[in-house]
């Protein structure tokens, strides 16, 4: 067992708390009259919530500001980055990534553990939190798995990428080993979009669709802020058809976009061995290459529009190794996606997101789980 002290939800129950340490997260820094001003609590209501961040190493006093109406100096507040931790997982085919990050989410400690073939993934999970909660106060974790995942059970249902008993006792290994600290389990493409929504400058808006395109095609559903799962399974966009009389997919269904779409599938049509040998041939008008993308493309617009005459977000954000083929795919695709939309221009873009979105989006997950949203 891993011991972290006082359990993340006894440490932070209070509403006021909450709402007193968010505000100093979101300002940066801030006064306790600024506090007062803002919450509308009392004076004396807010120094013994302060005190208390104090003592729990969550803020600390950090300057003065000169109050230019009264003179009057003021003490300023700031979260401590170190007060605590959020752990990220990445659960991938080959391999877990783990992230830590700290209150302000930077990132502090980063591993990667083989997937071994037949092993079981929960041992694979405790070693990389293992190692990431060396010495550290681990307020939350969450673990992004590729699949449908029930929201009852937090087991994997099914999945195209692992095999759904390998990562049967994931949740319940985690949980029992860490009694202390609040586990999660969220499928990966939600938790994109989630980080798209905190972190990522295209996706600022609280109603986004992220599609993340590697070794499959998911979606992220982002609806009033929050992740859509539907019964688990919402965002299963590789799997919508874009051809009927197309070849049979694992899921059952025919001609799934994630057969066109996924990386696998455009690096076998088109004969190249990475990303990077299929973008220098569509930089060097390689016409058989452009031609092969310009399919792609076609796919996907014919799938971005049926996301969008679905739900309309405000934004659709494409992420993954993917947009190493830039230009060459989104502009296509934009002017596919104009062809047969209802409403034209809508918001395609790569994202710029340079961190793993579904380590630091599941961080972000589990800090507003303890802190409120
Ligand atoms: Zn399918």
């Amino acid at each position: 067992m891993i011991e972290n002290g006082k359990s993340s939800q006894q440490l932070i129950k209070e509403s006021n708390l909450r709402l007193v340490f968010r505000l100093i997260h979101k300002h940066g820094t801030i006064s306790r009259a600024d506090i007062k001003k803002i919450t509308g609590l009392s004076a004396t209501t807010v120094s013994s919530l302060v005190e208390e961040l104090i003592d729990e190493g969550l803020v600390n006093e950090c300057g003065i500001k000169n109050s230019n109406t009264s003179g009057r100096k003021a003490v300023l507040m700031q979260v401590c980055p170190d007060g605590g931790y959020f752990v990220g997982i990445d659960i991938q085919k080959s391999q877990i990534v783990a992230d830590v990050y700290a209150l302000d989410f930077t990132s502090v400690f980063h591993i990667t553990v083989p997937v071994v073939s037949g092993e079981n993934l929960a041992m694979g999970i405790m070693h990389s939190i293992g190692a990431a909660s060396r010495g550290r106060r681990i307020f939350g974790i969450t673990i992004g798995l590729p699949g449908v995942i029930d929201p009852e059970s937090n087991t994997l249902v099914s999945s195209t990428v692992l095999h759904a008993e390998d990562a049967a006792d994931i949740y319940t290994t985690v949980s029992d080993a860490m009694p202390q600290t609040k586990v999660y389990i969220k499928n990966n493409s939600g938790l994109i979009a989630y980080a798209e929504k905190e972190f990522g400058t295209h996706g600022l808006s609280n109603n986004l669709v992220s599609i993340d395109i590697d070794d499959g095609v998911g979606a992220g559903i982002l609806i009033d802020g929050a992740i859509y799962d539907g019964g688990g399974m919402a965002g299963e966009f590789g799997h919508i058809s874009v051809d009927y009389h197309g070849k049979r997919c694992q899921c059952g269904n025919y001609g799934c976009l994630e057969l066109v779409a996924s990386l696998p599938a455009i690096l076998e049509k088109t004969g190249c061995y990475c990303i990077n040998q299929l973008r220098d041939k569509l930089d060097s008008g390689d016409d058989a290459m452009v031609n092969a993308i310009d399919d792609v493309a076609k796919a996907l617009a014919f799938g971005i529009n049926n996301i969008v005459n679905l739900i309309d977000p405000e934004s659709v954000v494409i992420g993954g190794s993917i947009r190493a083929l830039g230009a060459h795919l989104l502009e296509p695709l934009k002017k596919y996606f104009d062809e047969i939309a209802l409403i034209k221009n809508k918001t395609i873009e790569y994202s710029v997101l340079e961190c793993n979105p579904v380590t630091i989006g599941g961080a972000r997950f589990a800090f507003d789980g303890m802190f409120g949203a």
